[in-house]
């Protein structure tokens, strides 16, 4: 026997050659590779355990050792010949991606460069999320009960790592094997190469949009920029919360994107419970980031953070987010770097620049406004629009969602009637989208916070049979309750006409049960709709009277008229009322406080 030493001979040179894997077979290999060889007894060549090869050129060399060969030749089932190559040689040091990762690696072996984002200590093993810039896998290492493995090892360290994939619960795992800290200037290096893998993964595929738009075409960057925000997170690992209006738009809106998101974080994650865990939905009342909703948000992201050592969140606004009434809580989840994500239609005030208030506390903003277009382009079909950005795999599953977000807000733009044809492809008709508008009101209605992921889901046609089942259930029951409430309507409302336009009063809070279905905002629509159908091509305003609020509905005949304005100028001249509210041109609602009420019904009565 010789020694080891003779075996070990490398000195720098030009030949790179490769070791095949333990776990790899001839499958694996193709013509005209070096890999490093073993030399075994009889003069074969072993590349390893699973594969040896008989050397053409065998008399050349040594008898014992490890060289360099180059596969010449592989007949299936068993057959390799390969060519000895005299020389020094380097043995490439292969690392993997963490993306690449399947459960068919399972049991497998991989050394990884990666860095340490998350450390999670358990009643078990103490967890290590490694995330290489093409994915994270958790690490798990055990020395005892709750007791903390590899304590010299944190969060934000970069380090080449050992690992052995695992299973638990279907989802893929990883055994932290061992590990070597990098010096500074590699995991300098390795940090920034993670960042620009980071950015190339997140970046959008180009899709063609649904439908034909002047605004589609100009926002087209700024909906790559959204896409690729939320890419980003969730290939970092982060959290995302996605708020969204508690109305038909914001729904569709929020299940778009939700059908995007999750097979991504599965994809990411290689884990069922990450989706759970990595993304929630929650629907807000109103329609803005009330401050209830962010302490909310920020209240448990910074209990995660304390106790899992999770990343703070991303928000995504969806059909809420873009007015001045949010800035309060967008400033404050920039206090806790939270990430900020705004897909919103509602009007945003005054642009200049191509700026609008909230545009320099968020991370991303998109908006039909920003680019002249208008609010009857939805929050749900600009969403949609987005979602297949993130994920183009989406399309089949949300093609009728931009339409259920029109007929929700009632949108009548060239855009909503490319939906509604597209929708219509899918089994969709006019009819039918109206039923599920408004079965997903009276859901949301009792919904209110929950999120209810599996039922919303269904509801908008995740399970189509399921969503037949649940509009036929609710149909007749919220006709019912439609039919009740429009007696009293009807007994109750008060048209007078001023100027050519008919104005209709109705004591909204007071002609409904507090808490039920249809709730004020809905009786003042309906009121709104029985006196539009009486006087056709008129113009029609309507006040939902409350004790501290007046819900405004305006029928297309009212040209200049914005609730938005008149809340600015209600503003002005009491400026004791506590007033503020807001919503779109020709729907919204005032909120002051109950001892202005007459005044402020003055003022709008003389002023519309
Ligand atoms: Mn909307």
């Amino acid at each position: 026997m010789k020694t080891d030493s003779v075996i070990k001979l490398k000195v720098k040179l030009n030949m790179k050659v490769k070791k095949l894997k333990h776990f790899e077979t001839m499958a694996d290999l193709s013509l005209n590779q070096l890999f490093e060889a073993k030399i075994l007894p009889n003069k074969l060549v072993s590349l390893n355990k699973n594969v040896k090869c008989k050397v053409k050129n065998k008399g050349d060399m040594p008898n014992d050792g490890f060289i360099a060969v180059n596969i010449r030749k592989i007949s299936l089932p068993m057959n390799v010949e390969c060519e000895y190559i005299p020389g020094d040689y380097d043995v490439e040091e292969e690392t993997d991606d963490i993306g690449s990762f399947t459960l068919e690696d399972i049991g497998k072996k991989f050394k990884i460069y990666c860095k340490v984002v998350q450390v999670n200590q358990t009643s078990g093993p103490t967890l290590f999320t490694l995330f290489d810039g093409t994915g994270s896998v958790v690490g798990k290492a055990f020395v005892g009960p709750g007791k903390r493995a590899f304590p010299e090892l944190d969060g934000g360290d970069l380090i080449i790592a050992d690992v052995e994939l695992r299973e638990r619960d279907g989802s893929l795992e990883a055994e932290l094997l061992k590990f070597k800290k990098l010096d500074d200037s590699r995991s300098r290096q390795l940090d920034n190469k993670i960042d620009r893998l980071k950015d190339e993964k997140a970046m959008p595929k180009d899709v063609p949009f649904l439908i034909k738009s002047e605004i589609l075409g100009k926002l087209k960057p700024k909906i790559i920029y959204v896409a690729k925000e939320i890419k980003k997170a969730i290939i970092e690992k982060r959290p995302i919360i996605l708020r969204h209006h508690a109305d038909v738009d914001g729904y569709a809106g929020a299940i778009a994107l939700e059908r995007a998101i999750l097979p991504l974080i599965l994809e990411q994650t290689n884990d069922e419970k990450a989706q759970w865990i990595n993304y929630k939905r929650a629907p807000s009342k109103a329609p803005f980031y009330e401050l209830l909703d962010v302490t909310k948000d920020l209240a448990f992201s910074l209990t995660d953070m304390a106790r899992h050592g999770a990343k703070m969140p991303l928000v995504l606004l969806v059909d809420n987010g873009g007015t001045e009434e949010d800035l309060l809580a967008i400033k404050k989840c920039k206090i806790y770097d939270a990430k900020i994500v705004v897909i919103d239609h509602h009007y945003p005030g005054k642009i200049v620049d191509g700026k609008t208030k909230i545009d320099p506390y968020v991370d991303a903003y998109v908006s039909p406004h920003l680019v002249g277009g208008y609010a009857d382009y939805t929050a749900g079909m600009l969403a949609t629009e987005v979602a297949r950005f993130v994920n183009n795999a989406v399309d089949d599953n949300v093609l009728y969602l931009p339409a259920l977000a029109g007929v929700g807000d009632r949108s009548k733009c060239s855009e909503f009637e490319q939906y509604l044809d597209i929708a219509k492809q899918h089994g969709y008709t006019l009819d039918y989208l109206k039923d599920i508008a408004i079965c997903v009101d009276f859901e949301a209605h009792y919904l209110k916070f929950i999120e209810s992921r599996g039922m919303v889901n269904d509801l908008l046609g995740a399970n189509k049979n399921k969503q037949r089942k649940l509009v036929s259930l609710l149909i007749p029951e919220i006709n019912a309750r439609y039919e009740e409430q429009m007696k009293v309507i009807k007994h109750h409302v008060k048209s007078s006409e001023k100027d050519d336009r008919i104005i209709v009063q109705l004591e909204s809070a007071k002609v409904g049960f507090r808490g039920d279905f249809p709730a004020v905002g809905r009786i003042t629509g309906m009121a709104h709709d029985y006196v539009c159908s009486l006087n056709e091509g008129k113009a029609v305003v309507t006040l939902g009277i409350g004790p501290d609020f007046l819900t405004i509905r305006a029928n297309d005949h009212n040209e200049n008229f914005n609730v938005n304005t008149l809340i600015e100028e209600l503003r002005e001249k009491i400026p004791y009322g506590f007033i503020n509210g807001g919503g779109h041109e020709h729907a919204g609602s005032i909120k002051f406080v109950e001892a202005v009420k007459e005044e402020v019904l003055d003022y709008v009565m003389k002023n519309i």
